[in-house]
């Protein structure tokens, strides 16, 4: 799943794994955060460049991908899972490419959500988190229960770091510089598909029917 950072890819993921059982998914922003909520190594890394709102190195990314999909054993037991956040660039697809061929797989789909930029930001402005969860909230169209905590937890939710609007500029040119060589990629492999809209109401369906196409 491809989308400008507040594009709606972690709401419509969990939307997906409600209806598509078949499915499981990982979210490498939701995993680096988690590392960074650890205090690990990893973790350590990875904070200096989220904060910066800067993508990480590619091979950081590729062998933290391939150690998650290692630890899960997806492609030994040829699961069908959808990748979020990865990857998010034209070199990280290559390598996701050749990590899947080992194991005589593919990516079936690639799903680009493409939403108007006044629409993200408003939402960004909105965003809250519960950081260890990773559920998001926001707080015009899909607010807590109770202001500003969790609604399974009763956790306090927090603002991303890298939700401010300075960081956010930087995240939102990042993701268009380097998805005309993503699409190119997957465009060449004839899976790379897009689907528009305002809301994330407008957008499942589609998405619903594209990945259901896939398991009939
Ligand atoms: P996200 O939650 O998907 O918006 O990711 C938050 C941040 O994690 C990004 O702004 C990057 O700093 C980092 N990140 C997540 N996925 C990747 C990736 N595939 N490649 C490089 N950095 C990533």
């Amino acid at each position: 799943m491809l989308g400008a950072p507040g594009s709606g890819k972690g709401t419509l993921t969990s939307r997906l794994l409600k209806k598509v059982t078949q499915l499981s998914s990982i979210s490498t922003g939701d995993l680096l955060r988690q590392e960074i909520g650890r205090k690990s190594s990893m973790g350590k890394v990875a904070e200096e460049y989220i904060k910066q709102g800067a993508l990480l190195p590619d091979d950081f990314m590729a062998k933290f991908v391939t150690a998650e999909l290692g630890t899960r054993n997806w492609l030994n037991n040829r699961a069908s899972f959808l990748l979020d956040g990865f990857p998010r660039t034209g070199n990280q697809a290559v390598q996701l490419d050749n990590e899947l061929l080992k194991h005589d797989s593919r990516i079936n789909l690639v799903v680009e959500l493409n939403v108007p930029p006044e629409v993200i930001l408003e939402r960004i402005d909105n965003r809250w988190v519960h950081a260890s969860s990773g559920r998001v909230y926001n707080l015009s169209y899909n607010p807590p229960k109770v202001p500003f905590k969790d609604d399974i937890t009763g956790e306090p939710l927090t603002k991303r770091s890298d939700d401010n609007p300075e960081i956010f500029k930087v995240r939102l040119d990042k993701y268009f510089e380097q998805l005309k060589s993503i699409k190119e990629f997957y465009q060449q492999q004839g899976v790379f598909s897009t689907v528009s809209g305002d809301t994330s109401d407008i957008i499942f369906p589609k998405l619903l029917q594209l990945v259901e196409s896939k398991f009939t």
